[in-house]
């Protein structure tokens, strides 16, 4: 065949747009061009023996859909090389992915080190549940990795950051804390949903472990739930897989298949969505109602620098402080009539939300102040709609205001 000595027959040669639609795919015999989506839950063997090699993991092969199911496996496949990671596991949701890298990586008399600006699950996971197994754990402000340096313990086994961070969009040094977490042998783990793989890289910059929400920009078109951790063969082979059979979360075939139709048009639709975000935020910094717009590659954002240097793009989202503080940001959220009140991100549709009364009701007024969580602060997911229509939606309810 004349292809043969195509270069392009071998996937690492490939760039990431094209990883997108074609990565990790798998052709049943009956040769269908999109992504079969296999829903079962079993297999069977041609033989008792083939059965006991396949569970002594002397051949390949697949033996029950809790760790090992072709979608699944498709849908790993592209991410890893979406990523740039020798391997990945998909799971249930992203706090399931979230749990755990974190959880995976850490035994009874450990210590965790996160930055105190997360998502609130993720928070949840290291400040709350860690520690009831004996995981005791360290809250910084990650904006400064000095904070890391001086948290770090001689039993310190994580570091767990988000960057940007939800929902006030502060950014963390990915390559200066790593270096701080590998100096004292600990591992560092990515939560890199905000900045999406397209914009960020967390691996090249020393992280460890990556973790994504897939029900997010992956999806991205509000439909299923879903996570996946990458990382180096050695760490999900042995640690993130075998959690992930033993305890269960698994990403269901069905939801794989969606995110695999998700990951076709992940690039397009951050791209387009980024260009939009960019000019909303342009278009508000200088509203007189409100306080400031932050958003990673605005010059006005105090670590513009870093923005530049760590992420290729400012990505999808932007929040807006008001002046008029919690009624101001009420009202302008009632006037809109394109952007939704939701508390979701990533989506297809502009979806704006007001953190201290939602996603971040459940801290102390002290610790959301702590973290930016003012409250006029607003969030706000850019999504597919025409920006001029997005601005001016924006700009009649600012006027409510
Ligand atoms: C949504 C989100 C999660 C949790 O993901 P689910 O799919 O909702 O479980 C974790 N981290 C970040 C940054 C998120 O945005």
């Amino acid at each position: 065949m004349s292809k043969d000595k195509n270069p392009l027959l071998d996937p690492k040669r490939r760039s990431a747009a094209t990883q997108m639609v074609h990565g990790g795919g798998k052709r049943s015999p009956f040769n269908e061009t999109s992504e079969a989506l296999f829903l079962n839950s079993g297999y069977s063997y041609p033989s008792s023996q083939h059965a006991e090699d396949l569970f002594l993991n002397k051949i390949a092969g697949h033996n029950y859909s809790r760790f090992a199911n072709p979608t699944v496996d498709m849908f790993q496949e592209r991410m890893a090389l979406i990523e740039g990671a020798e391997a990945a596991r998909g799971f249930a949701s992203g706090m399931a992915a979230v749990t755990n890298a974190v959880m995976s990586q850490v035994r009874a008399g450990d210590h965790i080190v996160a930055a105190q600006a997360l998502f609130g699950g993720c928070r949840y996971v290291v400040e709350d549940y860690a520690p009831r197994f004996g995981v005791e754990s360290t809250l910084v402000d990650g904006r400064d990795p000095e904070n890391f340096a001086r948290a770090m313990r001689p039993n310190t086994k994580v570091v767990f950051i988000e960057t940007p961070t939800n929902p006030t969009l502060e950014l963390v040094d990915i390559q200066a804390v790593a270096d701080i977490a590998h100096a004292h042998g600990a591992k560092l783990i990515v939560d890199n949903v905000f900045s999406t793989a397209l914009y960020q890289k967390p691996l090249e910059l020393g992280a460890d472990l990556v973790t994504y929400s897939a029900t997010k920009h992956i999806d991205g078109q509000g439909r299923v739930l879903g996570g996946i951790v990458l990382g180096s063969k050695a760490i999900i082979e042995a640690d993130v897989h075998t959690f992930l059979r033993q305890t269960g979360a698994t990403l269901s075939a069905f939801n794989a298949w969606v995110l695999l139709k998700g990951l076709e048009t992940y690039a397009l639709r951050i791209r387009q969505m980024t260009d939009s975000a960019e000019k909303i935020a342009e278009a508000l910094a200088s509203h007189p109602k409100v306080n400031r717009v932050i958003y990673p590659h605005h010059k006005s954002h105090p670590q513009y620098d870093l923005a530049k240097r760590q992420m290729s793009r400012g990505s999808t989202l932007l929040a807006l402080d008001l002046k008029g503080g919690q009624e101001a940001a009420f009202t302008l959220s009632d006037s809109l009539a394109v952007v939704l009140i939701s508390n979701n991100l990533g989506d297809a549709k502009s979806l704006i939300t007001h953190p201290r009364t939602t996603t971040h009701a459940r801290l102390t007024e002290e610790v959301r102040l702590e973290t930016g969580v003012t409250p006029g602060l607003l969030r706000l997911s850019v999504g597919l709609e025409d920006a001029d229509d997005l601005i001016a939606d924006l700009m009649y309810a600012l006027d409510q205001v």
